[in-house]
């Protein structure tokens, strides 16, 4: 299985559908968020670094993530992809990982790309937040995120439309379910090897 890089606005359902596609083809799943949360909870150093960028909404820098990256994608099992969510959010971190792949001989794979209405983005947080509790789902926070991703990570799309990986998913709001969106991501990954 090729890798895949799970790419779109924060509650635009990158963690749901990444699980969700680990499940059907059995590779490994790079979150850094999850990554980032459980040096939190084990009360590490980075962990205390991690918090503060995260409360803020702000991201990490690139350098401590394209380490941390590394070392992750370095403990997973060889040979059978990877769905990077989370990961690159800045132009350099793409640049980084294109690198790092391509040391090791491994190809970049797709771009998969959710485009959600941002009102709906708004409204699906703050129902996490009731749901999970993560700190940072109150309103404040996720505007913070928005404009980071408006900013900092949106214009990696084009990035990746350079790189000839780019593929679209768009959310129509009322008129799709989970399950409509992951076929048509379905049909995109069962045509790689
Ligand atoms: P997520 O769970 O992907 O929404 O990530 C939660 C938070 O972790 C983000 O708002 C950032 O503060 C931090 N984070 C996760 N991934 C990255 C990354 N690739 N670069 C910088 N910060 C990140």
């Amino acid at each position: 299985m090729k890798n895949v890089i799970i790419f779109g606005a924060p509650g635009s359902g990158k963690g749901t559908y990444s699980e969700e596609i680990v499940n059907r083809y059995g590779m490994g799943h790079i979150s850094t968020g999850d990554v980032l949360r459980a040096q939190i909870k084990a009360g590490t150093e980075l962990g205390k670094t991690a918090k503060n960028y995260i409360d803020n909404g702000q991201l990490l820098p690139d350098s401590l993530m394209i380490d941390i990256l590394a070392d992750t994608y370095d403990s997973m099992p060889a040979g059978k992809g990877v769905i990077f969510d989370g990961f690159p959010r800045t132009i350099p971190q793409a640049e980084a990982l294109k690198e790092m792949l391509a040391k090791r001989n491994h190809d970049m794979g797709v771009m998969v790309e959710l485009v959600v209405d941002e009102k709906v983005l708004l409204a699906r947080l703050l129902n996490r937040a009731i749901e999970q509790g993560r700190a940072d789902d109150n309103e404040e926070t996720i505007k913070k995120r928005f404009a980071v991703y408006r900013e900092q990570t949106a214009p990696l799309a084009e990035w990746f439309e350079k790189e000839g990986m780019r593929h679209t998913f768009v959310w129509k709001e009322g008129e799709m379910t989970k399950e409509d969106m992951l076929n048509n991501i379905y049909a995109l990954l069962d045509t790689l090897k």
